[in-house]
């Protein structure tokens, strides 16, 4: 939960006051759904105070919640955003009464079945190493299963595409990299490393990461940079908005449009196998906004799909591009309410 505080002067009145839903994971959620993607959120709820604010602003915005563990008797974990009008700069008082994180004991809850992409967050690791590790079995399984049993369908059964974000600046968040299909590393974390540029950052990060992987970094407005599994860099520049008004949010933005891109050419990848550049054109582009700038020139020859082989050069400067986009226009607006 945040609740903002509009101010102008240290000392003056804050100009506007509200509640809004917040954690990374959430954020993503709001702008994944609002792209079209459908999505799930799932992390523990305190079954105290605003327990219904927050479930009836998920259900406003299509997010599944029906797998999270309800916690009694500790409240929810808060943050007083202090945003300023002039600069859209922000100040945050973050309170948590110590509300327990997921488990892999409630991760074993879901189906994977049901899942093409499952984004981790870096927090709690053991157990987040713990269901990565799981998802990483089920996909291994399910290569194994493709190799004996030549009817299975690959559509149903593609592997889980992996995701984290190293945001925090917590070296130990280094060792979830070996299980990350994409990876997101973000500008503080970067700079906790002595980075101080995007090239450098992925330079140096791609060593720790599991061969194959697909690195994504952002890094306010300098834009992005990403590297393919082939080792190829792209890279986008911002796009800022008339007048910056709230950044709180920009990174998850960033990410959700990112995977909301990419999951949508794997899918498309898997039903359509050779794609031809307009036909994913219009596929991805008919259910969003803003269009500007995504060119696209698939050159996919395979039928097979795997982790990441959907991840072109081309695909993954469009993703980047389009992420760098929506983050852009994202800044220019209190919260997400008019990115739809
Ligand atoms: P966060 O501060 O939430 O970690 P980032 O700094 O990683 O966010 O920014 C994510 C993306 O948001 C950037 O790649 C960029 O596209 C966009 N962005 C962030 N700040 C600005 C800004 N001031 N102007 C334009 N775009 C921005």
């Amino acid at each position: 939960m945040y609740m903002y505080v509009y101010a102008t002067r240290k000392t003056s009145r804050s100009v506007d006051c509200r509640w809004q839903r917040g954690g990374n994971a959430s954020n993503t959620c709001t702008v994944l759904s609002q792209l079209g993607s459908s999505c799930e959120f799932f992390g523990t709820l305190s079954a105290e105070e605003h327990l219904s604010f927050l479930q009836n602003d998920m259900q406003n915005y299509n997010i599944d919640y029906s797998h999270c563990p309800m916690i009694k008797n500790i409240g929810c974990p808060t943050s007083i955003v202090i945003l300023s009008l002039r600069s859209g700069s922000r100040t945050i008082l973050h309170h948590n009464p110590n509300l327990p994180e997921l488990t892999l004991k409630n991760f074993e809850q879901l189906h994977l079945e049901d899942y093409s992409w499952i984004h981790f967050e870096g927090r709690n690791l053991t157990e987040v190493l713990s269901m990565m590790q799981c998802v990483e079995n089920y996909n291994n399984m399910l290569n194994y299963s493709q190799d004996t049993n030549s009817k299975e369908t690959k559509s149903s059964r593609a592997p889980i595409t992996i995701s984290v974000e190293l945001e925090r600046p917590r070296q130990e968040l280094l060792d979830l990299l070996p299980y990350a299909d994409v990876a997101f590393i973000s500008k503080d974390f970067a700079q906790s490393r002595g980075y101080d540029n995007m090239s450098e950052t992925l330079k140096n990060i791609s060593e720790d990461a599991k061969s194959g992987a697909t690195l994504i970094c952002a890094w306010g407005d300098r834009g992005a940079m990403a590297r393919t599994p082939d080792n190829i860099i792209v890279q986008s520049p911002a796009f800022p908005p008339q007048k910056v008004v709230d950044t709180l949010g920009a990174g998850d933005t960033f990410n959700a449009a990112v995977m909301h891109f990419l999951n949508k050419a794997k899918l498309e990848f898997i039903k359509r196998g050779k794609l031809k550049s307009c036909e994913m054109n219009s596929a991805l582009q008919k259910d969003v906004e803003i269009k500007r700038n995504i060119k696209m020139n698939y050159n996919i020859e395979s039928l097979e799909c795997s982790h990441t082989e959907f991840i072109t050069q081309n695909v993954l400067e469009a993703a980047v591009s389009f992420a760098c986009q929506v983050a852009g226009a994202k800044v220019g607006l209190k919260g997400y309410n008019k990115l739809d």
